[in-house]
């Protein structure tokens, strides 16, 4: 099953499919047929239909759709069967809220080490993470086995450190810098920029109203 191969847009709806499921297996649901999840999950059932037929024919006609099955399905898709740690670079503003949030809860997701480069941080524990001087950036990630960081630093340090994650062999970023940061091919970039995403809400506002229809379908 060639999993790279399926689209973007349905990648990113697989954790909402998987938070519902869970949802539904938690309360002893056995089955759902693809409207009801289509409208638990505010997805059009076609889409639903589409993106399940990426990884096989999963529901049965009239049936319907066996919570079981396509939680384990989707469990392992989304590597939901380990825990995945992650580090945080910049433990400011943002980065404590991130701390503070129960990424655990839903997706098995840990921060397990923060860094920043203010010694008044550097050394505490902050909502039970432990946050490392930036001096220890390549060996914690290599003890940690740490792939994937969460970059919460001011625009200006943004490439700099990604230089250095990437030195030490880190996989992923999650990006919430303005910084368009630069990368190699085999590393790769989520770009997560709350003051562009907030913008891009008051421009579709203004110009078209609350009731516009989202469209985030395939790119
Ligand atoms: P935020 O943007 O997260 O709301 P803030 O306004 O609290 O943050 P920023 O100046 O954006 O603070 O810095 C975020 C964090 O990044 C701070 O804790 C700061 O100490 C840290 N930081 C700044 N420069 C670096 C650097 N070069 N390496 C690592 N951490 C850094």
């Amino acid at each position: 099953m060639a999993e790279t191969m399926i689209p973007k847009a349905t990648a990113k709806r697989l954790p909402l499919y998987y938070r519902y499921l869970n949802f539904l297996a938690n309360s002893g649901t056995t089955k759902i047929s693809s409207t009801e999840l289509s409208e638990a999950v505010k997805v059009d059932s076609a889409t639903i239909r589409r993106d399940f037929s990426y990884f096989g024919a999963l529901g049965k006609r009239g049936y319907g759709y066996d919570v079981m099955d396509l939680l384990k399905f989707f469990k392992k898709i989304l590597n939901q069967d380990r825990l995945t740690n992650v580090a945080l670079v910049g433990v400011g503003n943002l980065g404590h809220a991130l701390l503070n949030y129960n990424f655990r809860q839903a997706n098995n997701i840990r921060i397990s080490a923060g860094f920043d480069v203010n010694p008044d941080i550097a050394g505490t524990i902050q909502s039970g993470v432990p946050i490392y001087p930036m001096s220890d950036l390549a060996d914690q990630l290599r003890q940690q086995q740490i792939e994937i960081v969460i970059l919460t630093v001011p625009t200006d340090a943004a490439q700099g450190i990604t230089d250095d994650l990437v030195k030490a062999g880190i996989k992923g970023i999650m990006n919430f810098t303005p910084l368009r940061i630069s990368v190699p091919g085999y590393v790769r970039v989520q770009n997560v920029d709350l003051a562009t995403e907030l913008q891009t809400l008051i421009y579709f506002l203004d110009h078209y109203g609350p009731t516009l229809k989202d469209t985030d379908e395939d790119e």
